[in-house]
Formats: C-alpha cells, structure tokens, sequence
C-alpha cells in the first residue's frame, strides 16, 4: 500500500516527503463509510410482532455461511474468514465481518474511532440493507419510519455533531419515498441510503418517475446515499472458480457508478443542482473514467442523447457526485492529478474491508506525502460540504 511506488516522478503536486507527517502524529478524518449493527431484536423493539417477524433476520449456520431471510424469502451467503484484532478496550477481539467492540453498542463505539482517528461518519445499516428485498410497500413503509426514529434517538442522538445515520427508505412507491424523506429530515437524519439496484417493480434510477423524490432530496438538503453492494439479493457468488473472490469483490462496486450515472444522464442532478449524491465504499478513481466515457457519449454520439444536458456530464458529475474509498492508493490522484474534488475518506467500521486497527498506518500512507490541502479535502473537506453540522475534530 506505499503510496508513492505508482506515481511517476516529478509530476506537479507530489513531492515526495517534503510535506510528510511525522507517523506518530495523529491524522484525523472523517469517514464516508461506517456501518452500525443492530440489536437482534431490534425489529421487536419497533414493530408490532407480525411485521417484525418478516423484517431482514440473519443466521450462522456454517462456520462460513450465513443464511439471510427477509419476508419469507431466504438466501445463504459467504462469511469473511475470522480475524483477529484488537480492540479500543485492549482485548484481543474475534473480527468476523462485524466485531470491534462498538460496532454494536455506540458508546464503546466513539471510543473506537477516537482511537482510529475518525470522527464525523455516515453510518449505514447493516441488516437494515436487507429491507431492498421486501415486496410489501406497507411493510417497509412502517418499518423506515420506525427505524428511522430509533436511529435518530437511540444511535444518532448520541453524538449528533459525529454520527451522519443513513436513512432506511421506503422505495417501492415514490409517494411513500417523498413522505418517508421529508419525515426523516423532520426527525434530523441527513442522508437516505437507497439501494444501487432498484426495489422490485421499480423503475430504473435515470427514469422520470422518480422526479418527486430528487426533488425532495434537494429541498430538504437530504444527502442520497448509496453503498455498493446492494444491487438486490446475494452478490457475494456472481462468480465461481478460479479468481472468484476477487471478481465478486470488484463486481460489487460497479452498481453504484451505474446509480450515479443514471442519475447525471437521466438529467436529475442537472435538474436539482443542490441535490448531492455519495457513493460509498466504491472507490474514487472511477469518476474521472466514467466521466470521461460519459462526455464522449455526449459529443460523439450527440444525435441520439435525450435529455439534453445543460453543461458536460463530467461536469456535472464531478459537482455533485461524492466517492468514498478506504485503501485504494490510487484514490488521492482523483483530486490532484485529475481534477476530481469530492474524494472521500472512509474507514468501513466496522467491517473487515475497512480500516479498523490500522486506520492511522493507512491514513499516513495515503496522505504523508500529498499536499496539506489534498489531505484536508480528502479527510475533512469534502464531507463536511455535505454535512456542514458536524463538528470539527480536536486540533
Ligand atoms: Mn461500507
């Protein structure tokens, strides 16, 4: 993960150690990307037993296996093999996907970033990711709001300048989408998660049905989330044989470049120039790609394009669009080689992919040897555009 093995030499804007930090000193972030995992019997808590009952449940039954079921519809997926890690509290921790010692209570929580270096996060769900599969609009209808009030209180009012919760939504109806939007503005969440891949029955992101809700977003200066990873169903075995892990890994990522795509060329985000959209955990580097592509579309193929745009879907892209990554070390070049400003840090708490027990080794190696406004904007910058409430960590 050194930094500096793919960077040419003598391009402007590295010079290589002359802006380094010493490693002992701590480098503070904010993060792009954390997850929260639920109580197991959060949906009891919140729902009456009848809709609890078909809410996302998931149990191990291999060593490696987990089985998720969710309204009746059952599926197994693949655990990440165990890891062990240390925690804020000093013990050594088991880390499945989901173990540092915060990642279920919140308190303990702050003392894990405090000591990784994290301080503002959007928090997404965990289980909560699962409600994309349900078919019943008055089900996730309920459920958003239920959930979406207890993540205010229980989780987010904890640390109100920290915590960014994600909102759950309910899109298999736009009207309930507005509605269920504009109530968890009301009730202080900042961003709605909606899922990469559509709800079923639904139409596709760049569709015009779904004016009301970016609408919405942009009047209520509510973020629109989307973590990868949530296409719809089970992801984790799209290949098999020789490689399969790593191309079911890389495979994850591309639904949210889709989303955002769909959203600059169906003309929402040129529409709704306040509307701001984060894709996390996918990366940063394929902005400039995708933007490139989409402005040779544009020229080349000029005749066929509707709707017609106000300025270059680069453009566009690049203002409004917001990428999360944690390790790719070719992520800060997306800013100071290629113009891209919405590089975002984010650490993954508490998931395997992420940074958890050696965010601050990562962070120096991302960050010692760009320029001081590089790190700020990739660390602090970027995020706190979208979310100007949160607070600023210690000096
Ligand atoms: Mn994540």
């Amino acid at each position: 993960m050194g930094g500096t093995a793919f960077r040419p030499q003598g391009v402007p804007g590295t010079v290589t150690r002359v802006y380094g930090r010493f490693m002992t000193e701590k480098i503070w972030a904010h993060s792009g990307d954390s997850h929260f995992l639920e109580p197991d019997d959060l949906w009891h808590q919140i729902l009456p037993k009848n809709e609890a009952d078909r809410m996302p449940r998931t149990e191990r039954i291999s060593d490696h296996e987990e089985r998720v079921t969710v309204d009746g519809k059952s599926f197994t997926r693949e655990l990440p093999k165990i890891m062990t890690a240390k925690g804020a509290t000093g013990e050594t921790i088991e880390q499945m996907s989901h173990r540092p010692p915060g990642a279920r209570d919140v308190r303990l929580r702050l003392r894990d970033l405090d000591e990784e270096g994290i301080w503002g996060e959007v928090v997404y769900q965990s289980i909560g990711l699962w409600s994309s599969l349900i078919e019943d609009p008055q089900l996730i209808r309920e459920a958003a709001r239920a959930e979406n009030e207890w993540l205010a209180s229980e989780i987010q009012g904890v640390a109100p300048d920290r915590l960014v919760c994600a909102a759950l939504m309910p899109m298999l109806d736009v009207g309930d989408a507005v509605a269920e939007l504009q109530h968890a503005a009301e009730v202080g969440l900042h961003l709605v998660s909606l899922p990469t891949g559509n709800p079923p029955g639904t139409k596709d992101w760049n569709d015009d049905s779904w004016e009301p809700l970016w609408a919405a977003a942009e009047e209520a200066g509510m973020v629109v989330g989307f973590h990868i990873g949530t296409d719809g169903g089970d992801q984790s075995t799209i290949y098999r044989g020789p490689g399969g892990a790593i191309l079911n890994y890389v495979h994850t990522c591309y639904g949210g470049q889709h989303a955002a795509m769909k959203l600059v060329t169906g003309g929402a985000l040129d529409r709704h120039p306040g509307l701001k959209v984060l894709v996390s955990e996918g990366g940063a580097t394929w902005v400039p790609f995708i933007g490139d592509r989409m402005n040779e579309a544009y020229r080349q193929h000029g005749m066929f394009v509707r709707p017609r745009l106000s300025t270059l879907p680069k453009e566009i892209l690049y203002r409004q669009v917001y990428a999360s990554f944690q390790h790719d070390e070719s992520a800060p070049a997306a800013l100071w080689a290629m113009g891209y400003q919405n590089v975002m840090f984010g650490s993954d708490y508490p998931h395997l992919e992420g940074t958890f027990g050696h965010t601050q080794k990562t962070l120096h190696e991302l960050f010692d040897d760009v320029t001081p406004a590089v790190r700020q904007r990739i660390t602090r910058g970027a995020f706190e555009e979208l979310f100007p409430h949160v607070s600023a960590p210690p000096a």
